[in-house]
């Protein structure tokens, strides 16, 4: 089991008609392996390696670091890490060498006992969702930008409009994830609990979109 500690809660508010103010959520994952998720824009260096502290781990004592997607808020301190196993999207790494996984084909990527990485593909064509078994034996989802925020489910013009590059396994791959998770850690908001309630509203929203897609 692991402890999941969100650092940072991510945010995204319109600050002008063609400008947005945004930044990711950023969250530690401690047990057998320290792994970092999303490490926001290149500008907060200094705030990630002063939250570690608090946390008494240094960036040399990660051991991954997993980026949900390669968008610049999402990767901006992976450099920071160089003694860590880099995994942004579908690419896993470490220095020059680049290990082959088939994400595309569906396979998920286990780290260890209570932490692994699925192909959740939507928002950009290789994003992945790492879900973890946490202490107290729920699973928390990091989903990245599957989920902008909380209150997507209900709009879902909020994440579709934060840009959707397959609307539709975005659709099928929301109502997956909340199937499979207790707990959400979004992209740009604060971490929620998965009600029943939001799985069938999901459920029926991948539903029809997936049947307007036959119609088509
Ligand atoms: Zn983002």
């Amino acid at each position: 089991m692991s402890e999941i500690v969100v650092l940072f809660d991510g945010f995204s508010v319109m600050s002008g008609t063609d400008e947005m103010k945004a930044n990711c959520s950023c969250t530690l994952i401690k047990g057998d392996h320290n792994i970092i998720v999303d490490t926001m824009t290149a500008w907060d260096s200094d705030r990630i390696v002063d939250a570690l502290k608090k946390q008494n781990i240094t960036p040399e004592q990660i051991n991954y670091v997993v980026s949900t997607h390669g968008h610049s808020d999402h990767i901006g301190n992976n450099n920071l890490f160089l003694n860590a196993k880099h995994i942004v999207g579908f690419s896993i790494s470490f220095k020059d060498i680049y290990y082959a996984h088939p994400f595309d084909k569906g396979e998920e990527y286990t780290i260890n006992n209570s932490v692994k990485l699925i192909p959740t593909p939507g928002h950009t064509l290789s994003d992945v969702t790492v879900l973890v078994v946490s202490k107290d034996a729920d699973i928390v989802a990091i989903t990245g930008d599957l989920f902008e925020k909380y209150e997507d489910i209900e709009n879902p013009n909020i994440w579709l409009e934060a840009g959707s590059d397959d609307p539709a396994e975005q659709f099928k791959n929301r109502c997956k994830v909340a199937k499979l998770a207790d707990w959400i850690v979004p992209g740009h908001g604060q971490k929620f609990k998965v009600t029943e309630e939001m799985r069938e509203l999901l459920g029926r929203q991948a539903g029809d979109k997936l049947s307007e897609r036959n119609v088509k």
